[in-house]
């Protein structure tokens, strides 16, 4: 369309039958140009929709090709920083994705993370085996050991815990950098210029580790696991006092009324550093005017 508007036939053309014939061509030039570039556009779109399907490929070619730097530096982007104990996440997901021959994870529940621990090791858990929160696979289990299992629906799984002589295997690699590493973050008092200069040695010293073994960093065994249910969506009620919607199950009935734990009282699940605590809103109200 838009080459007929960009060359209009003069009406002398007929007069020249050479000029229309050179017209002709050039239109045909720009035309098979203009399908050429459409069948780009259209190609580029097919390569966006593969993409849009396949969303966690940059993952697992990284997997398929043992590259553990690769997946240690995206686990980066929701980690923060490069460390061990992220790096061990990695190792640890790595071993099970492969041993469990999982190729693809579509974030449907049908491959399951249970993690022992929610210290830096569950980032690289959940980048590499991208079981998340946020999809429901990963089941969280408050026992504050570095463990995790990966687990196939079926309850077969492969389950892989920290050695107990971890700590000197991985010292023996860089003692001064995890010595120092553990004064900073439990004084928290190091300049801007210290904790930078320790972020560095920590991330030197984390690619290092990747070098080591799966199996002599972790005992790995294989498990049978009682998995929960797929999810299911369940309704929200709309708490009468705040107005914000909340989820069934987390709903605090109170007649026909159905309240947010804020509103209605009770207690509620928080997972913070040290694992998960029980907060009873109504026991702390309590606990506030005395
Ligand atoms: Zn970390
Ligand atoms: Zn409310």
């Amino acid at each position: 369309m838009s080459i007929i508007q960009i060359y209009p036939l003069p009406p002398f053309s007929c007069v020249f039958p050479f000029f229309w014939g050179g017209s002709f061509i050039i239109a045909g030039i720009l035309s098979y140009r203009k399908i050429i570039t459409r069948i780009t556009v259209i190609g580029e779109s097919i390569i966006e929709l593969g993409a849009l399907n396949q969303t966690r490929i940059a993952v697992e070619k990284k997997i398929e090709e043992n590259d553990l730097a690769g997946l240690l530096h995206l686990t980066a982007l929701i980690h923060g920083h490069h460390c061990v104990g992220s790096a061990m996440g990695v190792i640890a997901a790595h071993h099970a994705m492969k041993t469990l021959d999982v190729k693809e994870n579509t974030g449907m529940e049908h491959v399951i993370a249970v993690v022992e621990t929610n210290n830096c090791f569950s980032d690289g858990i959940q980048m590499v085996t991208g079981c998340s929160f946020g999809n429901n696979s990963l089941v969280y289990h408050d026992h504050g050991k570095t463990a995790f299992s990966l687990v196939k629906r079926n309850g077969e799984g492969i389950r892989l815990s920290s050695r107990p002589d971890l700590g000197d295997l991985l010292k023996d690699k860089n003692p001064e950098t995890q010595e120092r590493y553990r004064e900073i973050v439990n004084q928290r008092n190091a300049t801007p210029g210290e904790e930078a200069k320790m972020m560095e040695l920590n991330r030197r010293h984390c690619f290092n580790v990747l070098s080591i073994p799966a199996e002599k960093i972790f005992k790995i065994e294989r498990v049978k696991v009682e998995l929960p249910s797929y999810s299911r969506l369940l309704d929200s009620h709309i708490c009468p006092t705040c107005g914000e919607k909340v989820m069934e199950t987390k709903a605090v009935k109170k007649g026909d009324e159905y309240f947010c734990v804020e509103c209605g009282g009770g207690e509620h699940g928080q997972l913070d550093w040290a694992g998960i605590r029980i907060v009873n809103k109504e026991k702390k109200a309590e606990d506030s005017n005395q």
